[in-house]
């Protein structure tokens, strides 16, 4: 049994046996006296009050501080020895007071001990000792005394009382074998019942626990959901917009227009594509940033036309769009409007941009009935629009197709010129205005591609466009400097080199200068570069570091075609050049009285102090009238054509002849 729980049991109780034992003993040291001394009777009372009141005070000390179950020894130890004095002053009281009572009172105090006991069994149960002990002592001393006494009916009484005790103790064993499961029936429940609380508690934060799982997984999952929204948005602008300018991109358009063309079969339609001029200069001169962002502007506009159908970014400066047609001839209109729209100026930052684009147009169903051979077709025509002078509108037509062709083959071709030998320069001497005596040589280059002589005019631009010019004009620099050296006899003179605008803009040039004077033994201001104008007028930071370094190491720089260019009277002083090269079409215009130009352009040489050369002299009276304007020297056939190498020497000596004998 828990000691503590009998402790507290026995306290409990305590109360009405207190209560008992007052009243009962009360009636035995005032009734059943018979003939008692006052004095011992006192003494009785006296001891019995004081252990009432003692027993009292421990009870209600165990009120307040109940018990636990380190401290409960000393509740026991008090409970148990106050109860044991009790008996004994019981029994004590008892067995003295026998001697003075009657018979009549022995056998009531016999009987009311019995009843004493008959309580304690309930009330002392919980202690198994104390319930024995306190058995034994209320009943034994008094039924020995009885029965150890001379009245015979007492004897009797005495073996009763003996015989009640015996029976007593198995009974107080029993009580406290009841008491004892009683107090574990109850510890067992309460257990049980901490144990289901227990459990209760821990189903309720298992429970809380659950419910804050399942909202964290409900927001994970939302989370989740919208993280896979998010990604396929994401996705599909990635797979179908341009990131940049945020049209749709190729595939995007492709598909769109594809369905366009299988739902409207007989809508006609014109698909345009829209190329941007300028856009690398700016591009090379202002940066990529800027570059994007006429991107994104020109995007803007385009969008916001509300007869183009669908939009996209081709690529680059590319942009492709269709529009539904009533009548084909709006399509021109339109693409006048789009290129209107384009040129408007972009303001950014502190930059006023201007930009222009080549339109190329293909029809639908006319031309074909593809998506891609649609575009084809278009892209082929805006090709065709960027090497027009005349229009930047170009729509597609069958002999488009086969110009597009015939310029494919020649590409082709000009990427195997080199290797093939298929290259030649020759020589177009350059000679003084006032003598006639040779100044120099214009290298011109020759391509025979098959059994095809293609002029430079053709394939030059083409070189420009593929890059290829990079390699061919390294050669046409190397293949003028290592000639000067073949020709013998000859006095000095300069080479004259046309250089294009993608080689002044490319870093390997100084180092094939430096080859070129290596190779040819020239003093640098022997060779000469020809370059146009419009290339300085627009430079970007390494045409310019080209120039300074080209200057730096004394090769000269004349300016080719000059006046049909983007002439700026204002600019001309910031040329880094030596020598003006005066278009041949200012000489052709003399025919019709036309020198304007002519008289204008030695003003400015002379003010300035270039040296000039006018090209394309045909007739003695045109060489002697630009003679009379103090040029300092004349190009052009009346003088030589571009002459083979082999040529050369020869025709200088008739040259020298010749000179001599006019001069
Ligand atoms: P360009 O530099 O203005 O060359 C002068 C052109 O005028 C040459 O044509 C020459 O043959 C021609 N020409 C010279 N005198 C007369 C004349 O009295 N009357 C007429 N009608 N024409 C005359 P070509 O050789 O066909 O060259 C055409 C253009 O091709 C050149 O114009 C030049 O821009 C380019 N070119 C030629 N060779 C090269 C080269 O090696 N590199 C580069 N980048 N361009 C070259
Ligand atoms: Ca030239
Ligand atoms: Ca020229």
């Amino acid at each position: 049994m828990n000691a503590l729980d009998a402790t507290n049991n026995l306290y409990a109780n305590m109360l009405s046996g207190l209560v008992i034992t007052l009243v009962a003993y009360s009636a035995l040291v005032t009734v059943l006296i018979g003939t008692a001394p006052q004095t011992i009777l006192n003494i009785c009372r006296v001891t019995m009050f004081m252990l009432i009141v003692l027993r009292l005070s421990d009870y209600i000390y165990w009120r307040r501080n109940k018990p636990t179950i380190e401290n409960y020894h000393p509740f026991s130890l008090r409970f148990k020895t106050l109860n044991i004095c009790t008996a004994i002053v019981w029994a004590g009281t008892a067995c003295w007071l026998s001697q003075y009572q009657g018979i009549e009172y022995q056998y009531i105090t016999l009987l009311m001990l019995g009843s004493m006991t008959g309580g304690a069994v309930n009330v002392l149960s919980p202690s198994k000792l104390l319930v024995l002990s306190y058995t034994a002592l209320l009943l034994f001393p008094i039924s020995i005394t009885s029965l150890l006494s001379d009245n015979p009916s007492l004897n009797i009484v005495g073996l009763l009382g003996i015989a009640y005790a015996l029976i007593m103790l198995p009974v107080c064993k029993r009580a406290y074998g009841l008491a004892k499961e009683n107090i574990q029936a109850k510890n067992q429940e309460l257990f049980l019942r901490k144990e289901i609380e227990k459990e209760r508690n821990e189903m309720a934060s298992m429970n809380t626990t659950l419910v804050q799982t399942k909202l964290s997984l409900d927001q994970a999952n939302a989370d989740l959901e919208q993280k896979v929204k998010d990604r396929t948005i994401q996705i599909y602008r990635l797979s179908n917009m341009d990131s940049l300018t945020e049209l749709p991109n190729r595939s995007a358009f492709l598909n769109d227009l594809s369905t366009q063309l299988q739902s409207a079969s007989k809508q006609k339609l014109g698909l345009i594509f829209i190329d941007l001029d300028g856009f690398k200069t700016i591009n090379d001169s202002l940066g990529h940033t800027e570059g994007d962002q006429v991107l994104i502007e020109i995007a803007k506009r385009l969008k916001n036309m509300s007869t183009i159908q669908s939009i996209c970014r081709w690529g680059g400066d590319e942009f492709v769009c269709f529009v539904l047609l009533e009548d084909e001839a709006d399509l021109a209109n339109l693409a006048a409007t789009i290129i209107k729209l384009i040129e408007k100026p972009i303001v950014q930052s502190t930059n006023l941009l201007s930009i222009s684009a080549c339109i190329g147009i293909s029809l639908y169903p006319k031309h074909n009935r593809h998506a891609q051979k649609l575009i084809e077709q278009a892209d082929m025509a805006m090709y065709k629009a960027k090497h027009e002078k005349n229009s930047k509108i170009v729509i597609y037509s069958e002999a488009l197709k086969n110009d597009f062709g015939r310029t494919q083959m020649l590409i082709s071709g000009l990427k195997n010129a080199i290797k093939k030998n298929e290259f030649r320069l020759v020589y177009q001497p350059i000679v003084d205005s006032k003598t006639r005596k040779v100044g120099g040589f214009e290298a011109l280059l020759r391509w025979t591609f098959g059994h095809e002589i293609i002029p430079p005019d053709v394939f030059i631009p083409l070189a420009e466009k593929t890059g290829l010019i990079v390699e061919i004009g390294e050669w046409v620099l190397l293949e003028a400097c290592k000639q000067t050296t073949k020709w013998t006899d000859m006095d000095d003179y300069f080479m004259s080199i046309n250089v294009s605008a993608v080689q002044i803009a490319n870093k390997s040039l100084i180092a094939l200068l430096e080859k070129g004077l290596m190779v040819s033994n020239f003093v640098p201001n022997r060779l000469h570069i020809e370059i146009t104008e419009s290339h300085l007028l627009q430079p970007s930071n390494i045409v310019n570091e080209n120039i300074d370094k080209i200057k730096q190491m004394g090769i000269e720089i004349a300016i080719d075609d000059f006046g049909i260019g983007y002439s700026n009277l204002s600019q001309l002083k910031h040329l880094p050049a030596n020598t003006l090269k005066i278009d041949r079409a200012f000489v052709n215009a003399l025919a019709s009285n036309d020198d304007v130009i002519i008289k204008a352009a030695m003003l400015i040489a002379n003010d300035y102090h270039f040296k000039t050369v006018v090209e394309g002299i045909e007739t003695e009276e045109q060489a002697k009238y630009i003679a009379s304007t103090g040029a300092t020297y004349m190009q052009g056939y009346l003088f030589a054509k571009p002459l083979e190498a082999s040529d050369v020497e020869e025709w200088q000596q008739h040259n020298l002849n010749d000179s001599s004998s006019s001069v």
